[in-house]
């Protein structure tokens, strides 16, 4: 059985992408930071365990890493999915405003992926997936601190994929576009609506339909590592 560990797995994506996993017989570790009661029901239905942690602390990280190790050995599967938003002018952002979204977004996947390496190093086997953004790719004005951060993990994983390929470990990265999930919700109707017109297929993606992309790549039959798949509905072309 594989062991999947899935950072905020509380809500959204990470949430669909422990249902994924689970459907396909996993061991799923739901992640979370504050939604405790969300988090626990779900692994409990799943049959899988919650762990809080801040990811963006590494001693969080650390200790949420050694109950994993103890309990199982280590991660087969890792899905750096936690993620924040944050919209502002890029001239009222403040250092703390800027450091949350890159610490959260980027070096929380760092602290992560550092504590998974040696059992998937050990087992010459593993699957890494980041979730970056279509923002990472082209950029959102308003969004830069974030569009920076996704940017980076996209570096990360071309980067990471040369090193530990090696050792049998696929890295990859799935680039969502304009997604169905509690992220956006701060968004205005007419943005919404304005992002939604400019999408070829004409609406926003499901949380399932990202989970099935994660799920996809954690395959290790598609000799495929280093790769950035963006299920946008055609917004990123
Ligand atoms: P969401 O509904 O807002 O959920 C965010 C999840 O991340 C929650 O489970 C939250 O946990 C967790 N989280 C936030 N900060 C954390 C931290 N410091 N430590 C641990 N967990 C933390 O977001 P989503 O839309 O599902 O987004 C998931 C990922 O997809 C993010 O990386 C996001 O950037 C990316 N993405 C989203 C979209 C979109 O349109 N929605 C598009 C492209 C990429 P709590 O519930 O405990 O706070």
């Amino acid at each position: 059985m594989r062991t999947v560990l899935i950072t905020g797995a509380s809500r959204g994506i990470g949430a669909a992408c422990a249902k994924a996993f689970a459907a396909k017989g996993d061991r799923v570790i739901l992640n979370y930071k504050t939604s405790r009661q969300k988090a626990e029901t779900l692994a409990e239905e799943l049959n899988g365990i919650a762990l809080c942690a801040d990811i963006s602390d590494s001693k969080q990280v650390k200790t949420m890493f050694q109950e994993i190790n103890t309990r199982y050995g280590g991660v087969d599967i890792l899905v750096n999915n936690a993620g924040i938003a944050h919209f502002s002018m890029f001239d009222a952002m403040t250092d703390e405003d800027w450091n949350n979204v890159l610490s959260t977004n980027l070096t929380g996947a760092f602290y992560c992926i550092r504590e998974a390496l040696p059992f998937m190093i050990h087992q010459k086997k593993g699957a890494i997936i980041n979730i970056s953004s279509i923002w990472g790719i082209c950029g959102a004005s308003c969004e830069v601190a974030y569009s920076a951060a996704k940017a980076g993990l996209i570096g990360m994983t071309k980067a990471l994929a040369k090193e530990v390929g090696p050792s049998g470990i696929s890295v990859n990265c799935v680039a969502p576009g304009v997604i169905d999930t509690d992220m956006n919700r701060t968004l205005s109707e007419e943005t919404m609506q304005a992002l939604e017109e400019e999408t070829p297929l004409g609406r926003m993606g499901t949380a399932e339909e990202i989970a099935n992309t994660v799920v996809y790549l954690a395959e290790d039959c598609h000799f495929m590592t280093g790769q950035i798949l963006s299920p946008n509905g055609g917004l990123v072309i």
